[in-house]
């Protein structure tokens, strides 16, 4: 852009007029109450026709930030009405009128009694006063806020860091100001690759960790490490030899990967202590260091933890937060002005029941389950969240929060969250929320659905969560599409109009992880959208805003790919409908990808693996089907063996989930299957190729897998005659040279198509009945579980909501059953995962071990 970084466009038009009318009125933030304009105020002529009697003045011990602060005003002043204010310091006489930027010897004579320290690192007051304009806050960044909303006041905007508005006013008015500001939130971070610029973050008044602000710009709030640093704290590499005792203990075992640490070993405080200490002289630019679980589960399982866990009402997050609190308690004696971060996440989300956070330890509470498409206390799903927030809020007045504002399996989906944010984020400033991080598409290549529009809407909701985003939206769209505004707004209300809630729309739930199948994807938004996206292009008045339409379509580009992808059963092979076309299609929304320099679809995934990941799935598949006169069920053996459809024939229903087409190595997902594993809690089987051995009649079929250690697993299924019932018996052999450690696993994903009526019931080995309700009112509408020992099912369970009058029953022999694995989702899918584990054992060469399950459909009991 001309304006600030010497590139891109600038849209020069008058948002407002000349002339200011806002007095003590605050824009953003908190308002400090002020006196209203009296009479010793009047209207400053800034400029006239281009010219200026004013000067601006800053203090000889101006901070940088100030420094900063005084050029930004110099300049666009300049670049608004063409004059250019000289600019002096208080060490200077001048007869100039003159802007006071920041606190000076002439601030202190003028005896305005400006309250600087209750204005404190961010706050800011604007004033005019006699011939004076006065704009003066915090030395750290408040007076540079100051300078930028008076910038805006006159109508500047910086949009994104290619599209500005300055706007040209040769004379410049400004009426009487009185007023103050300061930020909703003292942490206020939008994560996204396009919010990281240094001048577009200072300008919109963001301060994260990630924001490129340096010195001149009054620094920022930096965290070291940022996040998940339990391993980095005691690296397992280092110590997990000598010391397994510091790391987690897991189903019986110590483990130095994929686990946390354990928080009540005397030694592992004593080490983490040394390590934060170490760390504050590392990284003196530091100010907030994250003492925080890992991005995975597997908390310690020892006596001592447990009992912890127990005092503090079952909550993992007790034991999490006295060890933090320990950390803090012992940093906070050599450096006061140093914070402890750690997380509520997770399984850490409740909070817990008798600890409470030291005054030096912030709390980031991540939401990362509830629905982004309501707001909290407006939809069903979210109850849950809001109970958990509530009662942090009771016990610390130090909350922060890391708030999702993308979809982090695809980048580009569409994600209308705007409705949720403009009422989400007040609703944290109303529970007392003091940070915010909001946490979107930070690829190195960006390019995250609107990624700009978002980075700027979030920033002013950061610093004032009241403010009008709907106008915000329009000026922001205005600027960035020009004559493509109209299609453009439009096809962003389409898109909103599928979440809000009736009557004002279709009332869809959308969450983080939702699939390009999720219902508010519909065929009719698709076909809406591509409308409106060509109106746009058309519309669009230069190439530059034609470039941006463009990429805005990408979203809609890529879920018409997710959608051609899916894969169905014809003549005998199961591929998607026409594959040429998909793999040209694909090549070209990866070509227009990368020429909006786009790195990433999904968080962590370079378009270079999807590309190898198409190559390597997206392939017909052979498919052998098995019949009887109740049943039609089809296999795919080169698909690791997996069953994709059975049908019931009576109904038609296929009860077997059917994995969407923007899912992770997909067609290879879902359907019923057998794995091998060398343990329970590991997320990775064995590797295993499978193939098909035999079909013997139309009711059984013979399957081999085999893994590279040796394992080799038999797999029969058959159906049994004249039942709607499949059996399958499979059994694991070593024909390797060395023992093996051998789990199997039988699971079935199934798809309930009646979810509100959807549980899983079994009567458990000690005589009870328990049920598992995929929808649980008030809970998350996911989530998973393991049952042992008693609490396993006597030999079958049921699953219901299948069909109104149908269930499906899962047999299997008792003594070949050691867990029982269910996970499940009703996050705009639905699916309900049904494990059976067999003992682990050391398989020595030439042993094996066996697993048999039956899947039987049933009339319901009492329908
Ligand atoms: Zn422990
Ligand atoms: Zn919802």
């Amino acid at each position: 852009m001309q304006s600030s970084n010497g590139n891109g466009t600038n849209r020069r038009q008058f948002l407002k007029s000349a002339t200011l009318s806002g007095v003590a009125i605050a824009a953003g933030g908190i308002s400090v109450p002020s006196a209203s304009a009296d009479a010793s105020q009047k209207s400053l002529v800034l400029a006239m026709q281009g010219k200026s009697s004013y000067s601006i003045l800053i203090s000889q011990a101006a901070s940088p930030s100030e420094h900063q602060a005084a050029g930004e005003l110099q300049r666009f002043i300049e670049e608004m009405s063409g004059a250019r204010l000289p600019m002096i310091t208080d060490a200077q006489e001048t007869d100039r009128n003159l802007v006071l930027v920041g606190d000076s010897k002439q601030v202190r004579k003028l005896g305005l009694k400006i309250p600087f320290d209750d204005l404190a690192a961010e706050g800011f007051v604007l004033r005019t006063q006699g011939d004076y304009l006065i704009i003066a806050g915090g030395k750290q960044r408040g007076t540079m806020y100051g300078v930028y909303t008076f910038l805006e006041k006159l109508g500047c905007r910086w949009f994104s860091t290619e599209v500005s508005v300055i706007p040209r006013k040769p004379t410049l008015v400004i009426s009487p100001l009185n007023e103050s500001q300061k930020p909703a939130f003292e942490y206020r971070e939008p994560f996204f690759t396009e919010a990281a610029d240094k001048d577009w973050a200072a300008r919109n008044r963001v301060n994260g960790s990630f924001q490129r602000l340096d010195e001149s710009t009054g620094g920022k709030i930096s965290y070291f490490p940022f996040v998940h640093s339990f391993y980095t704290m005691l690296p397992p590499q280092q110590h997990f030899q000598d010391h397994p005792e510091y790391y987690a203990l897991v189903d019986g075992k110590r483990r130095g990967d994929d686990a946390q640490l354990c928080l009540t070993n005397p030694d592992v405080l004593r080490l983490a202590i040394q390590t934060v200490l170490k760390w504050i002289d590392e990284h003196p630019e530091a100010s907030i260091f994250s003492v925080s679980q890992n991005d995975t589960r597997g908390w310690c399982e020892c006596d001592n933890c447990r009992r912890i866990e127990q005092e503090e009402g079952g909550a993992h997050s007790g034991p999490i937060l006295r060890f933090v609190n320990a950390v803090a308690a012992e940093v906070g004696k050599t450096h006061p002005d140093k914070l402890i971060d750690t997380l509520a996440y997770w399984y850490s989300e409740p909070p817990p029941l008798k600890v409470r956070p030291l005054p030096n330890v912030r709390i980031r509470l991540c939401p990362i389950g509830v629905c982004e498409g309501h707001a909290y206390d407006r939809c069903v799903h979210d109850r849950y969240f809001l109970n958990d927030l509530q009662a942090w809020a009771k016990i610390t007045d130090q909350l922060y929060i890391w708030h999702y504002v993308t979809n982090f399996a695809h980048y580009l989906l569409p994600f209308p969250d705007f409705d949720e944010l403009a009422a989400d984020l007040p609703m944290y400033k109303k529970h007392g929320v003091v940070g915010i991080f909001l946490e979107g598409d930070a690829a190195p290549g960006g390019g995250g659905e609107n990624a700009e529009l978002r980075s700027y809407v979030m920033a002013r909701l950061l610093w004032n969560p009241n403010m009008d985003v709907d106008e915000t939206i329009n000026e922001f769209m205005a600027a960035y599409y020009g004559r493509a505004v109209r299609a453009m707004r439009a096809y962003f209300d389409l898109q909103h109009r599928q979440v809000r809630i009736p009557p004002e729309g279709q009332g869809h739930h959308m969450w983080i992880y939702t699939r390009p199948g999720a219902p508010y994807m519909s065929q009719e938004l698709i076909a809406q959208a591509t409308k409106l996206l060509a109106e746009a292009e058309s519309a669009a008045d230069d190439e530059a805003t034609r470039r941006r339409v463009r990429k805005a379509r990408l979203s809609i580009d890529y879920v018409k790919l997710m959608h051609a992808k899916a894969f169905a059963v014809r003549d005998g092979w199961y591929a998607p409908e026409n594959l040429d076309q998909l793999k040209e299609n694909f090549g070209g929304l990866l070509k227009d990808a990368r020429s909006f320099g786009i790195t990433e679809f999904h968080e962590g995934r370079k378009l270079e693996e999807d590309e190898a990941e198409f190559t390597k799935y997206i392939k017909p598949y052979h498919v052998a089907t098995l019949e009887n006169s109740s049943l039609r069920v089809m296999v795919a053996p080169e698909l690791s063996g997996r069953i994709i459809s059975i049908i019931d024939k009576a109904t038609g229903t296929d009860v077997v989930h059917h994995p969407d087409p923007g899912d992770h190595r997909y067609p290879d997902l879902s359907g019923q299957c057998v794995f091998a594993y060398s343990d329970y809690v590991l997320s990775e089987p064995y590797d295993a190729i499978w193939k098909l051995e035999s079909q013997t009649g139309p009711r059984e079929i013979h399957l081999t897998g085999i893994c590279p250690n040796g394992l080799q697993v038999k797999h029969t299924i058959r159906l049994l005659v004249d039942q709607p019932t499949v059996h399958t018996e499979t059994t694991v052999e070593n024909t390797g040279s060395s023992a093996a450690d051998t789990v199997l696993n039988l699971k079935c994903d199934f798809d309930p198509k009646h979810l509100a009526e959807s549980a899983v019931i079994f009567r458990n080995q000690a005589g009870k009945t328990m049920r598992q309700a995929v929808l649980p009112p008030g809970e998350e509408p996911s989530g998973s579980q393991w049952y042992t020992d008693s609490d396993q099912p006597d030999g079958e369970w049921t699953l219901t909501g299948v069909e109104t009058q149908t269930a499906v029953v899962n047999r299997f022999p008792k003594d070949q059953v050691t867990r029982c694995s269910l996970n499940w989702t009703g996050k705009a899918e639905s699916r309900v995962t049904m494990g059976l584990w067999s003992a682990k054992r050391t398989l020595a060469p030439g042993e094996t071990l066996k697993l048999e399950a039956d899947y039987g459909l049933s009339p319901l009991k009492g329908a």
